[in-house]
């Protein structure tokens, strides 16, 4: 039993079953015990590895495509340049590298990372070296100013609640106890007018997913760029819709009971981007494109060819696998997909483009 499963089980006793969502935020963001908060996820020691985290490229090309809406948009002065839950830096650092070319672009930019994780700020700070770089809480934070943003895989670790549909409504599935041991239950029947568009395309038995946290964050980000002007870049595995249990655990690599190691393995759920795009108001959004195909339109096949000319040996064929682990479809080439947002009546994104 992990520390935590030990003080929700407490908890739960005392006090009654807990959502998935109340689970899944403490499970990562327990102030003593969470995944985040105390853990080294990232990286082949870790329990799995991020799209910034396989090759260069990845940052590059995310930072030639916010370099371009910059520019595509008059190139406004100073802006901010945000990032959501940036893990190690990484991604912000092939960024800044790959966008200082474009000239003006750094000198107009302020560097905001929306990140939770007290350790993870620190490890933020050392990749980013010199840069100035303001840590915000949420994305309320961000100042009224043009926006560019981007979120890797941020929105699956957002907490999810789950709903089984039932002839008499829906039944919240929770997180109570059988014995001493974490185990899932469903609650009474209610109906829910926020699922009443859900009955369509579901029967009884079935289980659909809602992030709350994530239409809100969706709606800030939206009502900035309305306001101002700029763009936002989402990248996240999932679909258009949610459908069925898609709760899960990894810890070293491998898949594991979500209940099984609570605070000891990473804990996410897929991204629902049509709901992200519904929550977004008055800017143009989508359409949802997969990961693989966005990056070969913005040129990842020349920059690896490029790269590929200096490297021999085992270094080449690491990064010949890494090419192919971002673009190919058998591996994060069409399980991930982007999404973006844009001011009304700008000019279209680079890399959404059928
Ligand atoms: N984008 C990084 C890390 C992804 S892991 C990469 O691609 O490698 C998820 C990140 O989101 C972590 O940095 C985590 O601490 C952060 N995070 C999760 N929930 C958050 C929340 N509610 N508010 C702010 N940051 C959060």
């Amino acid at each position: 039993m992990t520390p935590l499963a030990d003080i929700l089980a407490r908890r739960i006793a005392a006090t009654g079953p807990i959502t998935v969502a109340d689970y899944m935020a403490d499970c990562l963001m327990h102030p003593e015990h969470g995944y985040y908060t105390a853990r080294e996820p990232f990286g082949t020691a870790g329990d799995f590895i991020t799209a910034p985290e396989i090759s260069q490229m990845f940052g590059e090309m995310i930072g030639l495509w916010l370099a371009q809406a910059w520019i595509d948009r008059g190139r406004p002065a100073p802006f901010t340049l945000a990032e959501l839950g940036p893990g190690r830096g990484t991604l912000m650092a092939d960024i800044l590298r790959a966008a200082g070319t474009v000239p003006g672009f750094q000198a107009a930019a302020r560097v905001h990372l929306v990140e939770a994780s007290p350790r993870l700020r620190e490890a933020q700070r050392a990749a980013l070296g010199g840069t100035a770089v303001t840590w915000a809480e949420g994305v309320a934070d961000l100042p009224a100013a043009p926006l560019f943003l981007v979120a890797n895989e941020f929105f699956d670790a957002l907490p999810i609640r789950q709903f089984q549909r039932d002839p008499a409504g829906w039944r919240e599935r929770q997180v109570g106890l059988d014995g001493e041991t974490l185990a899932f239950g469903l609650s009474a029947p209610a109906p829910l007018a926020d699922l009443q568009g859900r009955l369509g395309d579901t029967t009884p038995g079935d289980i659909v997913e809602t992030r709350p946290a994530a239409s809100a964050i969706m709606q800030t980000i939206a009502a900035r760029i309305a306001a101002h002007g700029g763009a936002a870049l989402i990248l996240d595995y999932g679909d258009w819709r949610s459908r069925g249990d898609t709760l899960q655990a990894v810890r070293g690599h491998a898949p594991e009971p979500p209940l099984a190691h609570p605070g000891a393995a990473d804990l996410t759920a897929h991204v629902d981007f049509a709901a992200l795009a519904d929550a977004a108001r008055g800017v143009t959004v989508g359409p949802m494109v997969p990961q693989g195909g966005f990056l070969e339109r913005l040129g990842i096949t020349a920059r690896a060819q490029a790269l590929a000319r200096r490297l021999s040996g085992a270094a080449l064929e690491s990064h010949i696998a890494a090419h192919r682990r971002l673009t190919h479809p058998q591996e994060m080439g069409t399980l991930f997909k982007t999404l973006a947002l844009t001011d009304r009546g700008a000019s279209p994104l680079p890399g959404f483009d059928p």
